[in-house]
């Protein structure tokens, strides 16, 4: 039987554009009517009706980036400059992270992420304990929560910050895993592979080279990170005489389907590349600002035709997966940058965290709009809370006055995942509760204790 989502407004971020009392109908996992509410309701008398005519619809948000890898360790460590972070925390956590506890922290973060109406993720897990093959953990935990997502295992056989020479042992073992969650995907309803590249100076040039043929002759398409921070274009242009993004256009990387996160360094000639071969970028104004890594040209690569999502980035250098964050910051940032209030509008943030994240990620001709034919994807925030009370322009409440307290109601390929304002189909409660042991022996054996007051109360405890 279908169901009847009604709102005050329907921004369906498709042609139909904003429907004023308006309701989107699904059957099963497909979107059958969009339009004004007593239309819909006419044509479905039969209907399950959810809403009112409060508040707002949008299509499910396009998380374009994150890092479930570092689920169990957020507001850790974020007081450091990136390349700090990246060997004090990342690096020593990376050894010892296992497929259990990817799963634990990846289900506590796959509700943080659908409680703020994310619907689809592309997910990078970093890590170097290659053997265990936590990245099939993720695709558990994100099946039993209900999320949709790309998922990738970042890759690297360099340790942050260093050279480092082939290990054909690890290169074997970095293969396999990419082969077994490319096999894990393909038989998931919701999660998708992609060929994961952590950063091109994470990799040997062997690897990075392997990696990228492989991609081709699969037919995989690629995620990886490219110019995040200054140190990274200095260091390889020492090593290499180029950037990062000129190595990876020599070597055929922008040749395959690719999405890029940060692109924050970039000049002209870049700019002209990115455009050129279609690249897509990710964009983490949160994670930007707390690493201090700079602020990324968005306007003048939209102005180009480079598409361009929005990602909170990983758990542990935003420091949170609130995508209602990410989408206010993504404009706040540039108008305060540019000291121009008009340099980004609610609409285009907005846009760029549906229907643009959802390109950036070829996953436009099901998800990213409220159109006909495509996949329920939904998401009804409240217009009964002091959030969204009042709503002169759609847009400018949702994206500067909404929290995730509004999320009233949360669908991913049909089925709901949030009811007022609760998961559904799992305890909030208990995924809370398992994920605290999971952190502590994380911190622990990455002998990270002295950072974490969790680990040292633990240990202190008979
Ligand atoms: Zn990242």
């Amino acid at each position: 039987m279908s169901v009847i989502v009604r709102a005050e407004h329907v921004l369906t971020m498709g042609t139909a554009g904003d429907v004023r009392d308006g309701a989107v109908a699904f059957d099963g996992d497909r979107i059958v009517d969009v339009g004004p509410w007593a239309e819909v309701a006419a044509r479905r008398p039969d209907a399950t009706v959810v809403g009112d005519e409060h508040g707002v619809i949008t299509p499910g948000f396009v998380n374009c980036h994150n890092h479930l890898s570092e689920a169990l360790i957020c507001g850790m460590a974020s007081d450091m400059t990136l390349w700090e972070w990246g060997q004090r925390l990342i690096v020593p956590v990376g050894l010892v992270l296992d497929r259990e506890l990817a799963y634990l922290g990846t289900r506590v973060k796959a509700a943080e992420m659908l409680l703020c109406g994310v619907t689809c993720v592309n997910d990078m897990f970093c890590y170097d304990n290659y053997g265990a093959q936590a990245t099939l953990g993720v695709v558990d935990a994100l099946e039993e929560l209900g999320l949709r997502a790309v998922e990738s295992l970042g890759a690297g056989d360099v340790e942050f910050g260093g050279t480092g020479r082939a290990d054909h042992t690890v290169m074997d073992l970095i293969f396999a895993e990419h082969e077994a969650l490319a096999d894990r995907c393909s038989s998931s309803p919701l999660v998708t592979f992609r060929y994961g590249i952590a950063t091109v100076l994470a990799q040997t040039p062997e690897l990075f080279a392997t990696g990228i043929k492989r991609a081709a002759e699969e037919g995989w398409a690629v995620h990886t990170h490219i110019a995040e921070v200054r140190e990274e274009l200095t260091s390889c242009r020492v090593q290499h005489g180029m950037n990062t993004l000129e190595l990876s256009h020599r070597h055929g990387l922008l040749d395959l389907e690719l999405i890029a996160a940060h692109c924050v360094w970039v000049n002209e000639t870049d700019i002209g590349l990115l455009a050129a071969r279609d690249v897509k970028v990710a964009h983490n104004p949160v994670a930007n600002r707390i690493l201090a890594s700079g602020v990324c040209p968005v306007p003048r690569l939209r102005r180009e035709g480079v598409t361009v999502g929005i990602g909170t980035d990983g758990a542990a250098s935003n420091d949170s997966n609130n995508m209602l964050e990410a989408v206010k910051m993504a404009a706040l940032v540039q108008k305060l940058h540019h000291l121009d209030a008009t340099r980004m509008s609610a609409s285009d943030a907005l846009r760029m965290a549906t229907i643009d994240g959802a390109r950036a990620l070829a996953l436009d001709h099901e998800i990213g709009s409220l159109e006909v034919g495509k996949k329920a994807d939904i998401v009804r925030f409240s217009g009964l809370g002091p959030g969204l009370a009042n709503i002169h322009d759609p847009y400018e409440r949702l994206v500067y006055c909404a929290s995730p307290r509004d999320v009233a109601d949360v669908w991913v390929d049909g089925a709901q995942r949030v009811a007022d304002g609760e998961l559904v189909g799992a305890d909030l409660r208990r995924l809370v509760l398992d994920s605290k042991p999971a952190a502590v022996e994380l911190v622990t054996r990455a002998g990270l204790g002295e950072l974490s007051v969790l680990a040292r109360t633990a240990e202190a405890r008979p």
